[in-house]
C-alpha cells in the first residue's frame, strides 16, 4: 500500500459502522490464526465467548449486539489498536510483492489446487486427526504468506474427529459435538442467482449430491465439500460427518466425494490449476476424473493419461505397506462400475491403474499405487522416508510397462507464526525487528543466537521461564475441569506441575508405533526419575487414540493409570482432549521434545519442529525429520542410525537409550547452574537448536522446495 492510500484506508475506519464492518470481514479470514494482535481483540471483546468456542472470532461477534460493538471501539486506545491489525490485515491482502513473484512468477497465473482429506487450520475448526491435517493447513498458511496462489479441497466434517474424555478406569471414551457453522467463518457457495451450488459424484448407480464450503486462510481459499443435503438419502447425508469415520465402504465414498467431487467443483468455479497436488493418496480418485475429462473431448487413452500425469503431483506419507488405502476389487467395482463404463475401460484396465501388477486378479486396488501412476512426480516426507519409501515400491518402478512417479523428498516443516504464543512472539520482534516473520526461512537472519551480546543467556531463559509456568498454569486449569468431572475435584491442584522443574512433553497421536509409554518399560527406573528432590523432573502427556484403535486406547489407559500412582501424582500428567490449542501450550512450555516411534515408521513427524523457536530441546529417536535435524549439538537422539531388525529387541534398546541419555546428558545438565541460577551449557544448546532449525524446518522453505521441485511447469521441474 501506499502512504496515501495507507492514509485513506485509516479514515474510512475512523467510522465506527465501518470499522465493525471490517471487523467482521477480518473475522472471516482465518489470517487472523496467525496474527496474536487481531486475537488479543476478538479475546476481549469477550472472554467467555472466546473460551466457550474454543477461540472463534466469529463466535465473539456473534456474542455481541451491534450497538455494543460499535460503543466499544468508541474507546480510543481499542480502537486504535483494532485499526493497526485492520491496516496489518488490509496490506497482508493486497501485497504484490511477494515470495512467488519474485522467484516464481510463471506460477502466479493458476493455482495449484491441494488436495487433504484433512486441513487442521484453527483449534476451533476441528476438521483433523492428526499431523497430516496439521501439515496441510501450515501448507496452506505458508502459501498464504508466500503469495503462492493455493486453493484447497477437503471435507466439511459436520461431527469433526472426536472429543476426548478419559472415563475414571482410563478408557477413552468419544463424543462427536455438531459443528456450529453459525459460528464458524464459512460461506456457502453460491451459483450467480444466490441458490447454493449443488453438484453429484455416482456413486454405484445413485447421483449423491453435494454442497461445498469457502473458508479464507489468507489469500488462500479452502472449499469444504459436504453431502448433508436433504436431497440425498439418510446413509448419504452422513457420509462427510465424521473425519474418517465409518467403514470401508464409507472410506471409498468419502475419498470418491473428495477426489471426483473436489475437481468438479473446481470447474464449476472455472478454476483452472496448473497443478493438483494430492496429500496422502486418499484424494486419488481425482486422477478418474481428469481421466474422464480429457476422455469426453475426445483425446485418446494414451495421451489422455500423459496429460493427467502431467498436471498431478503426490505426496505420500506412509512407511508401511499396510498402512495405504487399499478396495477390494469387487467393492471397486459395486462402486465404480458406472463411472468406469463412462470412462470405456474394462474391469481389468480400470483396476491395472491400482495395482503393481495387473495381471493379479486377486489383488486389491491401492490409492498409492494410483497416484503414482497418475502423477508426474511423488515425494516422501523426509530423506529417509523418501528412502524408505522407493524401496517399498521398487517392484512398482521395476516394471517398464507404464510410467510411475519418481519419488523424491521434501522434509515437512511447520508454520512458525501459527505456532508462536505471544511471549515467544514478543521476544523474537525485541530481537530480530519487526519482520523478521517473513525472513526466517533464511539462514542468516538467526546467525544472531550464537551473539550472547545481542541476545543474552538472561534473557533466554527467561523466556523460558515464562512459557513454563503459563504450561504449568494451563495444565493445572485443564486437570481441574477433568478431576472435577470425575468427582474428585477437591485434589490439590497447586501441587500439580512446577515452574522449576525439567518439563518433558509428549503429545501426539496415540498410534502405537509412538511407543508413549516406553520411558515406564522400567517402571523402578521411572521412579527413580521422577522422585529426585534436588533435580525434580516432570512429564506432560496428551493424545488421541483412533476411535477403532483398542491397542493405542490400551497406552493411554496405562498412562492414565501411572498418573494416579502416587510416586508421579502431579509430576506425570496426562492432558485430555489433544487439539492444536493443547498442542501450542505444550510445544512452548517443554523444555524437552520426546519422540519415541518405532523407526522408520515416522515419516516425518512435525511436532518436534514446533519446539525450537520457543527455546524447547528435541530428545528423539533418529525417525523422519530428526534424523536430518540432529547435528550432535542441537538436542539428543535415542538409539543409533539403524532400523530395526526385530522390533521388540528395538524397544529394549531404545528405552534403555532413553534412559541413559536422560540420566546422563540431559537432567544433568539442565541443573548445572552458575551462581545466578543459570544452565549456561543448556542454553548453548537452544542458542544451537534455534539457530540449525528454525531456518529449516518451517513451511515456508518447505513451500518454496514444493513450488520450485514441483508445482513449476514440467520444464522447470527437477526430476527424482
Ligand atoms: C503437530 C501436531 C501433530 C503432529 O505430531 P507428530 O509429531 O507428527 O506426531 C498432531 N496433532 C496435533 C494437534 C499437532 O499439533
Amino acid at each position: 500500500m501506499r502512504t496515501e492510500e495507507r492514509i485513506q484506508y485509516l479514515n474510512k475506519i475512523k467510522s465506527p459502522a465501518i470499522m465493525t464492518e471490517e471487523l467482521r470481514q477480518m473475522s472471516r479470514n482465518l489470517w487472523w490464526t496467525w496474527n496474536r494482535e487481531a486475537q488479543e481483540i476478538f479475546a476481549n471483546l469477550s472472554p467467555l465467548a472466546w473460551t466457550a468456542s474454543n477461540h472463534s472470532a466469529v463466535a465473539v461477534l456473534n456474542s455481541l449486539s451491534s450497538t455494543e460493538l460499535k460503543a466499544r471501539l468508541m474507546e480510543k486506545a481499542f480502537s486504535e489498536r483494532v485499526a493497526d491489525v485492520l491496516l496489518v490485515f488490509r496490506e497482508y491482502l493486497t501485497r504484490d510483492r511477494t515470495w512467488c513473484s519474485a522467484h516464481a512468477a510463471p506460477f502466479l497465473k493458476s493455482p495449484v489446487a491441494y488436495f487433504s482429506a484433512e486441513f487442521a487450520i484453527h483449534e476451533s475448526l476441528p476438521i483433523y486427526s492428526g499431523g497430516l491435517g496439521v501439515l496441510a493447513g501450515d501448507h496452506a498458511k505458508s502459501a498464504s504468506d508466500l503469495g503462492v496462489p493455493l486453493v484447497g479441497i477437503s471435507l466439511f466434517y459436520r461431527q469433526g474427529y472426536f472429543q476426548q474424555q478419559i472415563a475414571p478406569h482410563g478408557w477413552q471414551e468419544e463424543h462427536y459435538p455438531l459443528l456450529d457453522r453459525n459460528e464458524l467463518p464459512v460461506d456457502l457457495v453460491l451459483q450467480e442467482d444466490g441458490s447454493p451450488l449443488v453438484l453429484s459424484v455416482e456413486l454405484q448407480h445413485t447421483q449423491v449430491k453435494f454442497q461445498a464450503w469457502r473458508l479464507n486462510v489468507g489469500s488462500t481459499v479452502l472449499y469444504l465439500l459436504d453431502t448433508e443435503l436433504m436431497e440425498n438419502e439418510d446413509h448419504y447425508r452422513d457420509l462427510t460427518s465424521r473425519v474418517y469415520g465409518g467403514d470401508t465402504a464409507t472410506r471409498v465414498a468419502q475419498e470418491i466425494v473428495i477426489g471426483i467431487g473436489g475437481v468438479r467443483l473446481l470447474r464449476a468455479l472455472n478454476i483452472a490449476p496448473a497443478v493438483f497436488h494430492m496429500n496422502e493418496g486418499h484424494s486419488a480418485f481425482l486422477t478418474f476424473e481428469l481421466l474422464r475429462e480429457q476422455l469426453g473431448k475426445g483425446v485418446a487413452l494414451k495421451a489422455a493419461e500423459e496429460w493427467v500425469r502431467d498436471h498431478c503431483v503426490f505426496t505420500t506419507h506412509t512407511p508401511v505397506p499396510a498402512g495405504h488405502d487399499r478396495f477390494s476389487p469387487d467393492h471397486m467395482e459395486y462402486v465404480f462400475g458406472k463411472f468406469r463404463t463412462r470412462l470405456n475401460l474394462d474391469v481389468y484396465q480400470f483396476l491395472s491403474y491400482g495395482r503393481v501388477n495387473p495381471d493379479d486378479s486377486q489383488e486389491t486396488f491401492c490409492m498409492t499405487v494410483l497416484a503414482l501412476k497418475m502423477a508426474r512426480a511423488a515425494n516422501g516426507v523426509s530423506e529417509l522416508h523418501g528412502e524408505v519409501s522407493r524401496k517399498m515400491w521398487r517392484s512398482l518402478h521395476t516394471q517398464k510397462t507404464t510410467p510411475v512417479a519418481p519419488i523424491g523428498h521434501i522434509t515437512n516443516g511447520i508454520h512458525v507464526r501459527g505456532w508462536m504464543t505471544r511471549p515467544t512472539q514478543r521476544f523474537w520482534k525485541a530481537h530480530l525487528g519487526a519482520d523478521w516473520e517473513t525472513r526466517l526461512m533464511y539462514p542468516d537472519l538467526w546467525k544472531i543466537i550464537s551473539d550472547r551480546d545481542l541476545i543474552s543467556d538472561e534473557e533466554i531463559w527467561a523466556l523460558r521461564y515464562w512459557l513454563r509456568r503459563e504450561l504449568v498454569e494451563f495444565a493445572r486449569k485443564r486437570l481441574r475441569g477433568q478431576f472435577t468431572r470425575i468427582g474428585e475435584g477437591s485434589k490439590v491442584f497447586e501441587k500439580i506441575l512446577s515452574p522449576d522443574a525439567l518439563t518433558i512433553g509428549f503429545a501426539r497421536r496415540f498410534a502405537t508405533y509412538k511407543r508413549a509409554p516406553l520411558i515406564f518399560s522400567d517402571l523402578s527406573r521411572a521412579i527413580a526419575i521422577f522422585n529426585d528432590a534436588k533435580l525434580p523432573v516432570q512429564l506432560v502427556f496428551s493424545g488421541k487414540a483412533h476411535p477403532r484403535d483398542d491397542r493405542g486406547k490400551e497406552f493411554i489407559q496405562r498412562i492414565h493409570e501411572i498418573t494416579r500412582r502416587n510416586e508421579f501424582f502431579g509430576k506425570v500428567i496426562f492432558i485430555e482432549n489433544y487439539d492444536i490449542h493443547v498442542a501450542r501450550c505444550l510445544v512452548s512450555g517443554s523444555d524437552v521434545w520426546l519422540n519415541t516411534p518405532r523407526r522408520p515408521l515416522e515419516a516425518s513427524g512435525t511436532s518436534g519442529q514446533k519446539v525450537s523457536v520457543h527455546g524447547g530441546l528435541n530428545l528423539s529417536v533418529l525417525d523422519g525429520w530428526w534424523r536430518e535435524g540432529f547435528d550432535g549439538t542441537n538436542g539428543w537422539s535415542i538409539g543409533n542410525d539403524h532400523s530395526p531388525e526385530d522390533p521388540e529387541g528395538q524397544d529394549a534398546a531404545d528405552a534403555e537409550s532413553l534412559y541413559e541419555t536422560l540420566t546422563e546428558s540431559v537432567i544433568p545438565l539442565f541443573f548445572d547452574r552458575d551462581e545466578h541460577g543459570i544452565p549456561r551449557g543448556w542454553i548453548e544448546k537452544i542458542r544451537r537448536a534455534m539457530q540449525t532449525l528454525i531456518p529449516q524446518y518451517n513451511t515456508d522453505r518447505m513451500v518454496a522446495e514444493y513450488v520450485t521441485k514441483y508445482y513449476l511447469p514440467k520444464k522447470h521441474v527437477l526430476r527424482g
